[in-house]
């Protein structure tokens, strides 16, 4: 079933969110994440960011790690959007994995070499643990989670869990240090039709000595859930399930309906608490931003701490059976009802997954 089909069975109301380039001569570090030997969508919606500082701008593309997939990474990113004009590599087992205390270090370090105007780099949990600890290192004040850029030092950024937006004119030294929204700055189709061939060029860590690698964090493990489910952050359709679902068991249901869609699961905190999801699918203030173009929402009230992530998603539909829900006060589409009522129904009346 499309989108447009689903959409039919609601009440419509709608709103979009435009950003305005800039022009000035600068240079920008992009602190980039990879995995796989591809660098993270985040990262090339930091490069995306780079661009609207300026029509002038040198953006050259900081990528850490070792092993064969770096390498893989750096030619990914050498071709990765046409901005790029520069890939650093820095390969060393002091980086494999992303820890703030070196990865910090080895911004200075580049810093110091290159006097880039401007650092930036996604407020995924890479982007929020290093970029203020190498802001500080610099001796500059980050501004983080910017969602438009206005000019190459103005800057806007949501403040009251969303509520409110704040104007920021950066008046300090070089560098401008910024984590950017990923759903703010959409890559769109640029990566996939794009042949750029970028300079890849070695750090030269000679002068990064082991001290520098050492800090108060360790690698201990990485545990991830194998899904075939979309990537939360980045879906096209997201399926939410809140505290309404009552259990660990009934939440199945909210799964079922994200595999039939094609969609990714996202919960609320209450949900997360309960127990009844882990905590990587919580959506909101302290859990993950998404912005897709379908947002589904059962049993779900409508905190400000919940609305300060679905915000920029194109469509949100709600199911409570609370008429007065603040969910349906931001939502395109509302139904009042019973969810245990009306998700078996959808779910029998949508079509399989092809
Ligand atoms: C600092 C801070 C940060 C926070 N960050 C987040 C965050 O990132 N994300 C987040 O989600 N929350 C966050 N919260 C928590 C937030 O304030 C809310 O408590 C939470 O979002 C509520 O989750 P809920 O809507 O699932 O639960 P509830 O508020 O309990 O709402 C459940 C809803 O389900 C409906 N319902 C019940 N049964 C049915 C049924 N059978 N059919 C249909 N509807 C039904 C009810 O009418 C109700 O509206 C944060 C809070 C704080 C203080």
């Amino acid at each position: 079933m499309t989108i447009r089909a689903l959409l039919g069975a609601f009440r419509k109301r709608s709103f979009a969110t435009r950003f305005a380039p800039c022009s000035r001569s600068l240079s920008t570090l992009v602190l980039a994440e990879h995995e796989g030997g591809s660098l993270k969508a985040s990262s090339l919606s930091a490069v995306e960011a780079a661009k609207r500082l300026g029509e002038e701008n040198s953006v050259s593309l900081l990528l850490a790690g070792s092993g064969p997939s770096l390498h893989e990474a750096a030619t990914h990113a050498a071709s990765c959007h046409p901005s790029v004009s520069k890939v650093l590599l820095a390969d060393s087992e002091k980086f494999t994995y992303p820890l703030a205390e070196p990865w910090a270090k080895l911004v200075y370090l580049v810093q110091q070499k290159g006097s880039y105007s401007h650092i930036i780099a996604g407020s995924s949990s890479f982007g929020k643990n290093i970029l203020p600890r190498a802001a500080a290192l610099l001796d500059v004040s980050p501004i983080t989670d910017v969602t438009e850029i206005s000019g190459s030092n103005l800057f806007v950024r949501p403040i009251y869990a969303g509520n409110a937006l704040s104007t920021v004119r950066y008046t300090g030294s070089d560098p401008c240090t910024l984590t950017i929204r990923s759903t703010s700055f959409p890559i769109g189709m640029v990566s996939a039709s794009v042949s750029n061939d970028a300079c890849i060029e070695k750090v030269d860590l000679s002068t990064f000595n082991e001290d520098d690698a050492v800090g108060k964090s360790r690698y201990i493990s990485l545990s991830s859930q194998e899904t075939e489910r979309p990537d939360l952050g980045n879906a096209r359709i997201v399926v939410t399930g809140g505290r309404g679902l009552k259990s660990a068991e009934n939440f199945k249901m909210i799964e079922k309906l994200a595999e039939k869609l094609g969609a990714a699961v996202g919960a609320t905190r209450a949900a997360v608490d309960a127990g009844f999801v882990p905590n990587e699918l919580q959506v909101g203030q302290t859990g993950k931003i998404v912005a897709p173009e379908l947002y589904m929402a059962f049993g779900v009230s409508g905190a400000i701490q919940h609305l300060a992530g679905i915000r920029d998603s194109k469509v949100i539909i709600a199911v409570n059976k609370d008429a007065d829900a603040p969910i349906f006060q931001v939502a395109d589409y509302g139904l009042v009802g019973d969810l245990f009522e009306i998700i078996p129904e959808l779910l029998e009346k949508l079509p399989d997954k092809k």
